[in-house]
């Protein structure tokens, strides 16, 4: 068996070393275009920041550790040019002597991952203007910071908002422009503000919905707006794109956006060819439609699928779609998100009902229990769970994770309700936020939970049900302070010829004081995530 890979770094360093351990005798190439095999690409940024202190720490293996400890050949510096199909061989170029020459293959294994998107726009190709990628990118941009006093990254993606962090760390003045109206777009608006306010109170000036026209030398950045950001080094963080022209030029099928279809056992639309990581799009666990997901944990197990279906066939364990799970720090907070958000799901038609909770990282009378702020969005059909969000100091991943498993286990919001999870008092609470949001989801379902989503107009009829001090420090806009232990005596208060509103400062309380007034006749509805999410 002879296995070609193009790409040595996630999805095809993992389906070389998965493919050694089935078979001792397949002979395996690895045709890598740069100097580096199997490197931390995840790393880049906090090596920048110096949180990661060692370069050779980012380096997992060498080309020629990885050669030793799996028996493969690698070849760096050579680039894959083309594939003939029918001969089964590829193209390849040494890119230091510039020597082409032909290898063939009897299987084919395509991981050449995605480069950053490069807008085309005047002054891009100025010095001092990077992106980042490799480790070579990654020391031209710490050569550059070195002397520089400020820096502007555009784009505030994950890339970006990690990069807007570490760079912030060196003691540059710092600035994130962002195109969208706001940072993190697979997070939804209402979240991705305890980000932008991340950002801005660690000293980060945040420039939203702005979009670059062009980059004077001297480098300054200008934007449609007017805007003019002069700074000594940029980073693109812009986006990417897969690195289909293999692909494409062998005409196996691509997807609306260039990325390679697949099969769940990440076979191209040529059988003898599999593909894997940035490159491909594969089915969405949840929706079943064809998605791309550029996240070292998809490529890394699509990596391990595709050797497996080579040496195992029908037998392997396909690869079950992707769900769409990722994390970010900014910063004191984290935000996480798995499944798809309202803002997707809206555009795509989506039927969805969703809660958002806001609950604490651990028993709240336990020292340093954080607020997690965790929205959870399902199929008002089936109650099956689409997606879920979080954003939170402490204890986000933990409950996005659990969330993602859920999906993967095809659970409904019930199933959320007895989740069985660890709890002692430093740990998780004996409801624990994930639970809560189950109960919040169900009892929204069965209409004991009537959801607000927005701050209502102040002429609205808002009981806001805090204590009256935290009333007067904290007004909210047209409300009329009662605070929940006062009630139930209090109702005479209250017009019932028209709707209330509910609010408190976390959403609890409101629906405590909603199901009071609704089993006393009103039409209460209660302001989802209260004064902590609303104000
Ligand atoms: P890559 O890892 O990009 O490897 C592709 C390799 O193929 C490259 O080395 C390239 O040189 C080579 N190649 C391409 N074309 C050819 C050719 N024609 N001939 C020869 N060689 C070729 N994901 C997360 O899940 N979490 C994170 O925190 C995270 N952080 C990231 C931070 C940064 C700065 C970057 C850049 C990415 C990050 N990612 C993160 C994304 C993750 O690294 C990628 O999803 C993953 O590496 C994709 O794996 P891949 O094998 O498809 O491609």
């Amino acid at each position: 068996m002879k296995i070609l890979i193009i790409g040595g770094v996630a999805g095809g360093a993992s389906a070389a070393a998965r493919a050694r351990r089935l078979s001792e005798t397949a002979e395996i190439t690895i045709i890598e275009r740069g100097p580096d095999v199997s490197f931390a690409n995840c790393g880049l940024p906090y090596h920048i920041g110096g949180e990661i202190e060692n370069r050779s720490a980012l380096a997992i293996q060498t080309p020629e550790s990885l050669s030793k400890l799996l028996n493969l050949a690698v070849l760096t510096h050579t680039e894959a040019i083309s594939i003939d199909r029918k001969n089964k061989s590829i193209l390849i170029r040494d890119l230091s002597s510039g020597t082409a020459s032909t290898v063939t293959y009897d299987k084919l294994i395509l991981a050449p991952g995605a480069s950053p998107l490069i807008p085309d726009l005047p002054g891009i190709e100025l010095p001092r203007v990077h992106s980042l990628r490799t480790l070579q990118d990654m020391d031209r941009i710490m050569g550059d910071l070195k002397s520089a006093k400020s820096a502007l990254i555009l784009g505030g993606g994950f890339i970006g908002l990690e990069m807007a962090e570490q760079i912030h760390h060196l003691g540059a003045k710092t600035t994130l422009v962002e195109r969208n109206p706001q940072v993190l777009p697979p997070l939804d608006p209402e979240l991705a503000k305890n980000l932008a306010t991340a950002l801005s109170s660690n000293g980060i000036d945040l420039h939203l919905a702005e979009s670059l026209t062009h980059i004077e030398p001297g480098l300054t950045a200008c934007f449609a707006s007017g805007l003019r950001i002069q700074t000594d080094v940029i980073i693109l963080s812009v986006g990417v794109r897969p690195e289909n022209f293999l692909a494409k030029d062998a005409g196996l099928t691509l997807g609306e956006k260039g990325h390679i279809r697949v099969n769940p056992f990440q076979q191209t639309s040529d059988p003898d060819i599999y593909a894997a990581g940035d490159v491909v799009e594969t089915k969405d666990a949840i929706l079943g439609s064809y998605r791309p997901l550029p996240l070292g944990g998809p490529a890394n197990r699509q990596g391990r699928t595709i050797a497996d279906h080579i040496f195992k066939g029908e037998k392997a364990l396909p690869y079950p779609g992707s769900i769409g799970t990722a994390i970010v720090r900014v910063f004191d907070q984290t935000a996480a998100v798995t499944g798809h958000g309202e803002s997707f799901l809206k555009r795509n038609a989506i039927p969805y009902q969703t809660v958002t909770i806001n609950a604490a990282s651990h028993a709240d009378y336990y020292p340093a229990a954080e607020t997690i702020t965790l929205k959870v969005l399902w199929t008002p059909e089936t109650g099956r769970i689409l997606g879920a969000q979080a954003v939170g100091k402490d204890g986000v991943d933990k409950r996005i994770d659990i969330i993602a498993t859920g999906i993967r286990g095809q659970m409904t919001i019930d199933d959320l309700c007895h989740l069985e999870l660890c709890y002692a008092p430093p740990f998780g609470s004996a409801k624990d936020p994930v639970n809560i949001a189950g109960f919040a989801a169900c009892n929204l379902r069965e209409g004991l939970l009537k959801p607000i989503y927005d701050l209502p107009k102040p002429d609205s009829q808002i009981i806001d049900v805090r204590p009256a001090a935290k009333a007067q420090s904290q007004p909210i806009p047209g409300a009329k302070n009662i605070p929940l232990l006062q009630l139930r005596s209090r109702l005479c208060e209250i017009d019932s010829s028209q709707s209330v509103f509910t609010i408190c400062q976390m959403g609890k309380t409101s629906y405590f004081a909603a199901r009071i007034l609704q089993q006393n006749g009103f039409d209460a509805h209660s302001i989802i995530g209260g004064a902590h999410l609303n104000l």
